[in-house]
């Protein structure tokens, strides 16, 4: 059977181009880029054409990229890095409520060590409300962190708008943009972030490696002691081929961006019409207007995503209910229950996220097998029959 995935949220596979600039660094060139020798300098020399590679991406210059390894680690060196060394400044930070693990539970951290932190809400689309983001700010607030595309639903929060009033104030903002880099454009000086955090395995790169930008000029804390890597602020011997792995994947990524975000925007477009058409009391979670190109999470009422899911598992084709780190819970997501949905809506939502291998006629296949699953399950549950 031929497989299908869209789960491009949880995971990408490494990109050919990827793997093949990698090769190198897990054979011959395997040396330490501290060593002082040709072994040592090839290695260096890689780690700083990559840390150029990554920069160009976001639109900043080297000094500023931190190589990581990932996601969580840059969310958590930002947020504890910058607390703990401003928390003469104040000890307040405000974050949202539709944050990836790896902001809240750092959040939850935090808050034992004495910080206060303000969970903002959101709208029923999904997106930070302005006005109530101002009103959160206190004197002593010293860090915001709103993430640039959401995981679960895909929506794409106003940070342009954000990062204003953070300015003003002078006030660090970060942003979690694990999802939206390589997707959308992630310039830090038109977002106005002072942070950024990136993963290369939800770019087509190999996991266990990310990237955390910094503003020249923003003062943080290491949360790893060590050797002094990375300018002191991330100790232990650089994951050389992984790194390379990353910035090869953000290369293709701002190459291809324009076009890939174009025909992803169409399949996106073409399985929301097919399946909204088909199926009654069904819905698209978070705002149609500012989401990702590939990314959509569908509602249906009186069935459960995870059925779903594991039908569609059957036909060949990978999907996800809520986010893939939090799918082995029980719980609604706090996402969907953030847009303020009951748990029983929740409970029937399926995430699809589409990426470079997916094409129209995989999208009319996933379309059909989603409307057989529905109009099954509907028809065997109780409150189906209503
Ligand atoms: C995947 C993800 C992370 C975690 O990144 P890892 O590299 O897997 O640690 C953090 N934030 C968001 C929004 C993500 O989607």
């Amino acid at each position: 059977m031929k497989r299908i995935y869209m789960d491009h949220s949880a995971t990408t596979p490494v990109a050919p181009e990827v793997l093949q600039a990698m090769l190198p660094y897990l054979s011959d060139k395997f040396g330490n880029a501290s060593s002082l020798h040709s072994f040592g300098l090839e290695a260096k020399e890689a780690l700083e054409e990559s840390r150029e590679k990554v920069a160009k991406l976001l639109a900043a210059s080297s000094e500023e990229i931190i190589f990581t390894s990932g996601g969580t680690e840059s969310d958590n060196l930002a947020l504890k890095g910058i607390a703990r060394r401003n928390k003469d400044k104040g000890k307040h930070i405000i974050t949202t409520n539709v944050e990836h693990p790896a902001i809240l539970e750092t959040c939850r951290k935090l808050e034992k060590e004495g910080f206060a932190v303000t969970y903002l809400p959101v709208t029923s689309e999904g997106l930070v409300d302005l006005a109530v983001l101002e009103a959160a700010i206190r004197p002593d607030t010293i860090l915001i962190s709103v993430m640039h595309a959401n995981n679960e639903i895909g929506t794409i929060q106003p940070l342009e708008e954000i990062g204003r009033l953070a300015a003003e104030r002078d006030i660090y903002l970060h942003t979690d943009a694990v999802q939206s880099v390589g997707k959308i454009p992630t310039d830090v000086n038109a977002l106005g972030v002072d942070l950024l955090s990136l993963s290369a395995h939800k770019l087509y790169g190999p996991k266990g490696v990310g990237a955390l930008y910094i503003r020249r000029g923003t003062k943080l804390e290491s949360i790893v002691q060590g050797g002094g890597h990375e300018r002191g602020l991330r100790s232990g011997t650089e994951n050389v081929a992984g790194i390379v792995g990353l910035a090869k994947a953000a290369e293709l990524c701002c190459e291809g961006m324009a076009v890939e975000g174009q025909r992803l925007t169409k399949l996106r477009d073409q399985l929301a019409s097919l399946v909204l058409g088909k199926v009654k009391e069904a819905w698209i979670n978070g705002t149609m207007k500012g989401r990702l190109p590939g990314s959509l999470n569908f509602g249906f009422k009186y069935v459960e995503g995870e059925s779903l899911l594991l039908f569609l598992d059957s036909k060949g084709i990978a999907v996800s209910t809520g986010s893939a780190c939090s799918s082995h819970k029980l719980q609604p997501s706090h996402v969907l229950l953030s847009l303020g949905l009951q748990p029983e809506e929740c409970h029937g939502s399926l995430r699809i996220t589409m990426g470079r291998s997916n094409t129209t006629e995989e999208v009319d296949y996933v379309a059909e097998c989603i409307v057989e699953a529905v109009e099954r399950f509907r028809g065997i549950s109780a409150l189906g029959r209503k």
